[in-house]
């Protein structure tokens, strides 16, 4: 297998040096759709997914029909990448990339695209017999795996596939928890705090009676709860009238994210329940408004499932030490495991991602190639 090494370091440096954050992945689709269209896809199309997410760009799909009969296999990465990552200039010393200090350097994700395509070339060039592959780049994952929900699972004709976006290497991501996201609104009573406080109810004060007693933090081995934002009242001498706090509950078990859910909202139900009116003046009764939605859902592999014994499977064939773990965070491949296509993640080698230090080695990328050719010819 002949990976030209320098050919990677370009095409990750180029991806790396075009501007591409959320909602403005115009001119990195652009980019790849010239670069992917020289590896003569037989099919390619952009989804219309912009008008939903409010992105430059829709999705990319590139399908490669390949040479053998086996099952297709999709790769996924996002496009987008986060502030500050505009203007990158890439620094390489030796086989590490960073960036020259002032952005992020964007190897989130862009080392697992430029993977993709060196692998992609490679297979080309030597004439390697290749199963159908189709690659999924999505858009906005950076900002609540927007392009990923907005996407027409129909689009995707395989049944499993990687996304190559985690830290560190030889990673596989196996599960990652769903999370709801809450939105939690106490309603008061607005009145002069001087002159007429007993005709207000003071939503402040109610909101912090149920704070007071919601755990936050890691709840057990599975869950998390965090209460993120609070907004409320207007001036010091008026008695609040309204408080917005919004949270999140994350768990890797199904049944604890709605039992914890529920808990969430029986404190607050209850608080304002218990609301009593100490002087029989207030002009009102509190009120709530709880609202919960899925912001992402489940992720859960089994180590019997396909994509996994096809990952160690490749790996051995390339000689390299796979492990196998959960992570804390939600990615587009909580959305592609809800629509029903088993997806597991696996890690690029970028590290210290999201920070001015961000950085990945040619050797990883290098590896991680070996084992995506591995993925598509084996
Ligand atoms: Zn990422």
């Amino acid at each position: 297998m002949n990976i030209d090494q320098e050919r990677l370091a370009t095409t990750f440096t180029h991806l790396c040096q075009t501007d591409s954050p959320s909602r403005r992945e115009g001119k990195i689709a652009a980019v790849l759709k010239n670069i992917f269209s020289d590896l003569a896809p037989d099919h390619f199309f952009e989804d219309d997914s912009a008008a939903i997410t409010g992105s430059e760009s829709g999705n990319l799909f590139f399908r490669f029909t390949g040479t053998t009969h086996q099952e297709p296999l999709f790769f996924n990465c996002h496009m987008d990448t986060v502030q500050p990552g505009v203007g990158v200039r890439v620094r390489r010393e030796g086989d590490i990339f960073t960036s020259i200090g002032d952005t992020i350097l964007g190897s989130d994700d862009k080392s697992g695209i430029a993977a993709l395509i060196e692998a992609l070339q490679v297979i080309r060039e030597n004439n390697l017999p290749f199963r159908p592959v189709e690659i999924v780049l999505t858009t906005c994952e950076e900002i609540g795996l927007l392009g990923a929900k907005a996407l027409n699972p129909e689009h995707i004709l395989a049944k499993t596939g990687y996304s190559l976006d985690s830290s560190g290497f030889g990673r596989v991501i196996t599960g990652a928890p769903a999370s709801n996201r809450l939105q939690v609104t106490i309603g008061g009573v607005a009145s002069h705090a001087g002159l007429h406080p007993e005709w207000g109810i003071n939503a402040i004060t109610l909101a912090g009676k149920a704070l007071a007693q919601i755990a936050c933090g890691r709840i057990d081995d599975q869950s998390t709860v965090n209460l993120g934002t609070i907004h409320g009242g207007t001036a010091s001498n008026i008695v609040p009238e309204k408080v917005v706090i919004h949270g999140e509950v994350r768990s890797h078990s199904q049944h604890r994210l709605e039992e914890l859910t529920s808990e969430i909202e029986a404190i607050f139900t209850t608080t304002v329940k218990n609301w009593r009116d100490p002087s029989g003046q207030a002009k009102g009764v509190p009120s709530l408004d709880f609202t919960s939605e899925l912001d992402f859902p489940l992720m859960l592999l089994d180590r019997e499932d396909q994509v996994i014994i096809e990952a160690e499977q490749a790996a051995q064939a390339v000689d390299l030490e796979l492990t196998f773990e959960r992570a804390g965070g939600g990615s587009d491949a909580n959305i592609f495991n809800g629509y029903g296509l088993q997806t597991a993640i696996i890690a690029t080698g970028m590290t210290h991602v999201h920070s001015t230090n961000e950085q990945v080695s040619l050797q990883d990328m290098v590896a991680l190639t070996r084992l995506i050719i591995a993925l598509m010819t084996r």
